[in-house]
């Protein structure tokens, strides 16, 4: 399980890059740096918007660019140490949606 933790270290690690590659190169148009900096504002419900239609559309990140993980192969940040750990922060976001979605239906 993704801890909150663990994300709260890759997000800090992110440079908030202009005209973010690991952005412009995503296959299915979806914006991780803007996602990322939604999180790094702790704003979990805008980060998942921003990546809940293109995951209806096209699946999952793994899924639409067929592992080839073109975000974290063009990382800036992976110049430096290493890539930002994108797909993870992807996935946690994916389990925080569908544990606010049980959430909100078990209240009805
Ligand atoms: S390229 Fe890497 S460091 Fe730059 S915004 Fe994207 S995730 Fe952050």
């Amino acid at each position: 399980m993704i801890n909150r933790f663990i994300v709260e270290e890759e997000i800090n690690r992110c440079l908030l890059c202009f005209d973010a590659p690991c952005s412009t190169k995503c296959p299915i148009g979806k914006d991780p740096a803007s996602i990322i900096m939604s999180l790094r504002f702790k704003n979990n419900k805008a980060a998942s918007q921003k990546s809940e239609d293109l995951d209806l559309k096209y699946g999952t990140c793994s899924e639409a660019c067929q592992n080839e993980i073109s975000c974290v192969k063009n990382c800036i940040r992976g110049k430096i140490d290493r890539p930002i750990k994108i797909p993870m922060l992807m996935n946690y976001i994916s389990n925080e949606n569908k544990i606010s979605i049980k959430n909100n239906s078990d209240e009805k």
